[in-house]
């Protein structure tokens, strides 16, 4: 299993993939998001340098957007018919809704496993498709999606990472999860200058005086990960009491109590600065007394909401924001394209992850003609193929 991120593989992730390549990725600063033209959506990190480099093609058999569960299990489904993928998220964690939305609530509803959390599940998941050996494209969205062949596909991430692919499966779930932006007047004059929703390249943040924002994971990790880079750290939230990692908390205030960062309680209130260029923050505490922070770069992390994204422009049809599909094999309207999991539409659809699973069963053995046309496909079961089985590791 491989995985392409932003050089720093998220905890959980590499949790998985312990003992497994995990590959930094060779990236750009991507460019400024064009998508902001189509979409109300956030910058998370800086423009595309002037000396940014594009990474290479990937050629791939098939491209998943969208690594929830569905995606996952759609990688068995491929796999056990030779078909190779590369996934892209844009969150930087693998599971989509079950990994970011309900980690630890208990679904009762999966065909013979009684009871398991959403990150157990992704987690078996995860371990049934490593025989297939996945390639993983966290931090990343899908931007664009062009038809180059019969089928082949052109696919570009914000990122600038294109792929070429026979196949694309979209199982974008409710589409992309996005930042929220914090109740801060003026604050979109800031954004993708001096003010990011996302650390996609730590380095961008080297020697700057950071005022980050929030209680959760996000705020108290990058709080940990980038204060020995920055001149000064500034950890700001409205009360003192985190949602984070109990352990995270603990590092932070061993840091504030030996002075090597602060650590404020209040809410921003007012932003300075100039051309986009931050200076410092108005900061309210909860005595109403108002204190300046100066700072030139503020990381505020209140948490994610999912929108459609991008979809609208890649040419598939949308009935209120869901890809409607033939329930055959799951295509769209655009013969090459799937659609499966709650991104997808059809009499009868339930948003239920077992339909996801069944639809990418339905969806493999199609995509199976595209990329081996010339190709006899014979059905098989793992209890009895021990070519399937060879295939698993198992025989
Ligand atoms: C609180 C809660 C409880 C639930 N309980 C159950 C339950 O008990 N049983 C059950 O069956 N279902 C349950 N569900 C529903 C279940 O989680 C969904 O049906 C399932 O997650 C759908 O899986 P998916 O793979 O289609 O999409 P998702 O899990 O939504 O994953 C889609 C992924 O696509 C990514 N993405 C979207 N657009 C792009 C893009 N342009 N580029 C890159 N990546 C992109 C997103 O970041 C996301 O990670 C529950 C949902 C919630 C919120």
């Amino acid at each position: 299993m491989q995985l392409h991120g932003n050089g720093r593989a998220p905890q959980e992730a590499r949790r998985w993939l312990d003992g497994l390549w995990v590959i930094p990725a060779v990236r750009a600063f991507p460019r400024q998001r064009k998508r902001a033209r189509c979409l109300k959506t956030l910058p998370e990190y800086p423009p595309i340098s002037e000396d940014g480099e594009m990474s290479e093609t990937i050629q791939t058999d098939v491209l998943i957007i969208g690594a929830g569960p569905c995606g996952l299990f759609a990688v068995f489904e491929l796999g056990l018919l030779d078909m190779k993928v590369h996934l892209v998220d844009i969150l930087d964690k693998i599971g989509g809704q079950c990994a970011e939305l309900y980690p630890e609530k208990p679904i009762y509803d999966i065909p013979g496993i009684p009871m398991v959390t959403g990150h157990g599940l992704t987690e078996s998941l995860m371990e049934q498709i490593k025989p297939f050996n996945p390639t993983f494209h966290l931090n990343e969205m899908v931007e664009s999606i062009e038809k180059i062949g019969d089928p082949l596909f052109r696919v570009t991430t914000d990122a600038g990472q294109v792929f070429e692919a026979k196949v694309v499966v979209i199982s974008a779930g409710g589409g992309s999860f996005q930042p929220k932006r914090p109740p801060v007047p003026g604050i979109e004059a800031y954004e993708g200058v001096s003010v990011f929703y996302a650390v996609r390249k730590m380095e961008h943040f080297r020697d700057k005086d950071l005022l980050i924002v929030g209680g959760g994971d996000s705020a108290l990790d990058w709080t940990l990960n980038l204060h020995p880079i920055a001149r000064r750290v500034t950890l700001l939230h409205r009360r003192d009491d985190f949602r984070a990692a109990p352990h995270s908390v603990e590092q932070m205030r061993a840091l504030v109590a030996s002075g090597k960062m602060d650590l404020k309680i209040g809410q921003v209130t007012e932003l300075h600065g100039e051309n986009g260029q931050l200076a410092g923050a108005m900061v309210k505490g909860t005595d109403n007394a108002v204190t300046r922070v100066d700072c030139n770069t503020m990381l505020p992390f209140f948490g994610l909401t999912m929108k459609l994204g991008p979809i609208a422009n890649w040419g598939v049809s949308l009935e209120n924001n869901l890809i409607p599909v033939e329930t055959a094999s799951f295509e769209t309207n655009v013969p090459g394209i799937f659609a499966i999991g709650d991104i997808n539409t059809y009499p009868g659809k339930l948003k239920l992850i077992l339909s996801g699973f069944h639809e990418g069963a339905l969806m493999a053995q199609k995509a199976h003609r595209y990329v081996y046309p010339d190709k006899r496909l014979v059905f098989q079961y793992t209890t009895s193929s021990s070519s399937l089985q060879k295939k698993l590791g198992v025989n």
